[in-house]
């Protein structure tokens, strides 16, 4: 069923992303919006708007009975989630699916699969993607997460079964620690997450962080749009994303591409997936897969020339997926910078009113943010405010045009994260692609040191 008018159950750049991706199509937009972000960017360009409650995100973004007469209201024949909020709520896609509302994104069940990180290890496991030694379900003794970490080796990892957002995890280096370390990592899931479930892992001693791109039809046919290196994080945070890895040759590309892309077939999987793999010493681990689109989707875009949303779109509305396996050709290299309003040394928030905003241009530079001068950004939600994505045909021309970018970029009125990226990308580390999940917080605390 042709789609004519999409809601955009998000806010920030996420949604100007959908929207555009929309209007390219000749769909028209609903922006659903709390009170404090009335003047934003992607409610000022939507077709239609509708105000869905206060501030706190539990009263507007996830607040489901209000998006669902909101949607109702307006005739809206699908909901797009973004990531974040409700994008992985499969009870959300349920109801929406029960109000015969397209929902844009995979099948209900999946997103639930896929969200227990025991049930998406298990399914992995099943699929026969290699997984990160551990647990084979919950702990639900002390004697038992003795045994496990034990036969793994120490040190090993207490996760929450329902994590997200790198919260939540305790590395433990021995016996000793294990039992606290337990029951305060199964007390913080139960308030963050509110489930207390928790399990163990080994902990990998200098990963990198490595994620395929997948995409299903729901019937059987599914691709990979290859990987992105996301291993610049602090406190298990993304700050910087690039495609290719450059830790990966082609043929590892292939292979691994090969068996996600399989997996995802057999799965029956429907619309935009992530596989997140640890990457150590040649050996990929799997640790959790993402049933939505994700914060740094671009730069697959910008390797793969494929729109993402548009694919999303295609696939929920029946139209299929607009190429097979064969027809996905990757080009080049693209990095993301992930912009935050926040002091970029002691990385505490800085929310207020942009003074002046001059956005980069030029050849192969994409910028995709809600920032405009007279923006108040509102305190109440993440405070990413700028992604800055650019291409280039190499690596290296990839990196020169990103600190040209970044020279031009200019936000006043607030401090923001954009001279910690100034900074990153002149390291000679950086340069040669030489970095893992570790290295951004040991450069920061010799910045801090020197
Ligand atoms: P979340 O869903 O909270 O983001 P993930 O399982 O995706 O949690 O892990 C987030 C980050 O935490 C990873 O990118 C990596 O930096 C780190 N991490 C997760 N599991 C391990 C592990 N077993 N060993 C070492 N680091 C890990």
């Amino acid at each position: 069923m042709p789609i004519k008018k999409l809601l955009i159950a998000n806010r920030g750049e996420i949604a100007l992303r959908i929207h555009r991706a929309c209007h390219e199509m000749g769909i028209e937009t609903v922006a659903v919006h709390s009170t404090a972000d009335a003047d934003a960017m992607h409610v000022r360009l939507a077709d239609e708007t509708v105000c869905i409650g206060p501030p706190p995100a539990t009263e507007s973004y996830l607040n489901i009975p209000n998006i669902i007469s909101a949607a109702e209201v307006v005739h809206a024949d699908a909901i797009h989630p973004g990531y974040g909020f409700l994008s992985e709520n499969a009870q959300f896609a349920e109801i929406v699916e029960l109000h015969n509302i397209i929902w844009i994104g995979p099948k209900p069940e999946h997103i639930r699969t896929m969200g227990d990180k025991i049930e998406a290890k298990r399914t992995a496991a099943r699929l026969g993607l290699p997984l990160v030694p551990g647990s084979d379900g919950p702990l639900d003794s002390i004697a038992d997460a003795r045994k496990v970490a034990k036969k793994v080796g120490y040190p090993v990892l207490i996760k929450a079964a329902s994590g997200g957002g790198g919260r939540g995890m305790k590395v433990v280096t021995s016996e000793a620690q294990l039992e606290s370390l337990m029951s305060q990592a199964a007390s913080e899931a139960r308030s963050a997450f509110g489930d207390d479930t928790i399990y163990l892992e080994k902990y990998l001693a200098d990963p990198r962080h490595i994620e395929f791109q997948v995409f299903g039809d729901g019937d059987g046919n599914a691709v990979h749009i290859g990987e992105r290196d996301c291993s610049i994080q602090r406190r298990h945070q993304k700050v910087l994303e690039e495609a290719p890895s450059p830790a990966i040759s082609a043929e590892q590309r292939e292979r691994m591409g090969g068996i996600v892309a399989k997996a995802m077939a057999e799965m029956g999987y429907r619309g935009a997936g992530t596989i997140e793999f640890l990457y150590e010493d040649g050996e990929f681990y799997f640790i959790e897969m993402n049933t939505r689109l994700q914060v740094e989707h671009p730069v697959t875009e910008m390797i793969s020339g494929i729109d993402l949303v548009r694919e999303q779109i295609r696939v929920a509305s029946g139209q299929g997926m607009s190429c097979r396996q064969e027809e996905i050709r990757l080009h080049g290299h693209a990095i993301e910078c992930r912009i935050n309003a926040e002091d970029p040394q002691t990385f505490a928030p800085s929310p207020g009113t942009v003074k002046n905003y001059v956005a980069p241009g030029g050849m192969h530079v994409r910028v995709d943010s809600g920032l405009y001068t007279g923006y108040r950004v509102p305190p109440y939600y993440d405070s990413m405010i700028a992604k800055l994505i650019v291409y280039g045909s190499t690596r290296e021309r990839c990196i020169m045009r990103l600190r040209r970018a970044l020279e031009e970029f200019l936000v006043e009125g607030m401090k923001t994260t954009i001279p910690l990226h100034q900074q990153i990308v002149q390291d000679d580390d950086f340069m040669r692609g030489d970095y893992t999940i570790k290295w951004l917080e040991k450069w920061l605390e010799q910045q801090q040191a020197g």
